[in-house]
């Protein structure tokens, strides 16, 4: 019988996790098929006990990492740690979850040639991904600075270990960072236009700077290409947790070139993403 998998989220239609893992799924020879299921909060419940008893594992996504914890049977350190979980694995109808963004982030970064830089990173964001993002960088020992629009959601970062910095120490915090980081949605769909950056911002020639935003050339990325840095989006993060969900799910590890070009490939197809 066909393994069933999915991701599950609000809004869902234009995520690329299908045709990532179904490339996976191929790659590998398994029978399995993972599909994206648009479940609301209210329905949020009710979801989870019927993917209890038809599939083998799903994603979680917006708006559903953070309020699935109280409906899991088992979560790991990572999941306690960030307060939020993005993979679960059916196990007799018991829900195990862990959350493979931080290591998607560092996987991402590594590959990027990041990975070993060891000044000061920069934060912009204090949602989710930058809590992922924060969590991953203090574990590997770097000083990070976080930059919110609404510095109180940045507390729970602080409380990690990351200085919260306000715009009066923006543009220092710049200069002197070897990574910065964009972990709001600035730069993409209807903010396209936008960039974290502040107006004048001076970067370090050597830094390297990642954008979460994928699918897209956006501002950010291109103006600090244009200062001499180096730029990644942030599709290769995604390929590396969907990858680490891979390998949470079925022990095996995944054809990771082949769901890298999945992706490009549905990027491609499509006109705007999300993650
Ligand atoms: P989130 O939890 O909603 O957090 C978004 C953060 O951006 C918050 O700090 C928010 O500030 C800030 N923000 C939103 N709009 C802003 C604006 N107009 N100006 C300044 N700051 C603004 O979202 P998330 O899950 O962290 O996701 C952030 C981005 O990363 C999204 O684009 C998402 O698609 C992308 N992402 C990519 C991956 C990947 O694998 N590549 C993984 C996860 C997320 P407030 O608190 O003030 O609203």
């Amino acid at each position: 019988m066909t393994d069933l998998y999915a991701v599950i989220g609000d809004p869902i239609a234009q995520s690329l996790s299908p045709a990532m893992h179904n490339a996976a799924f191929a790659s590998a020879g398994l029978d399995a098929l993972y599909e994206a299921r648009r479940v609301s909060r209210a329905d949020l419940p009710s979801a989870l006990r019927l993917l209890a008893r038809s599939h083998r594992g799903f994603n979680v996504t917006i708006p559903h990492k953070e309020t699935i914890l109280p409906c899991l049977d088992e979560a790991d350190g990572v999941v306690r740690a960030l307060g939020a979980a993005n993979t679960v694995r059916v196990d007799e109808g018991r829900l195990g979850a862990t959350n493979t963004d931080p290591h998607g982030f560092l996987a991402a970064l590594d590959t990027a040639g990041g990975g070993q830089d060891a000044r000061a990173a920069l934060v912009f964001g204090a949602g989710g991904s930058a809590r992922a993002v924060v969590h991953a960088l203090l574990a590997r020992g770097r000083a990070v600075s976080v930059h919110a629009r609404t510095p109180e959601r940045a507390l729970p970062l602080a409380a990690l270990g990351a200085t919260v910095i306000g715009e009066r120490d923006l543009p220092a915090a710049l200069a002197e960072a070897d990574l910065v980081v964009n972990c709001t949605p600035l730069g993409m769909g209807d903010l396209a236009s936008l960039s974290p950056l502040p107006a004048g911002a001076v970067l370090d020639a050597g830094a390297l700077c990642v954008d979460l935003v994928y699918g897209y050339e956006t501002p950010f990325l291109r103006e600090a290409a244009r200062q001499g840095a180096r730029v990644s989006d942030g599709l290769e993060m995604l390929v590396r947790q969907g990858a680490a969900s891979f390998r949470f799910w079925t022990g095996i590890e995944p054809d990771i070139a082949g769901m890298r070009e999945a992706c490009r490939a549905a990027v491609e197809e499509r006109a705007c993403y999300v993650s």
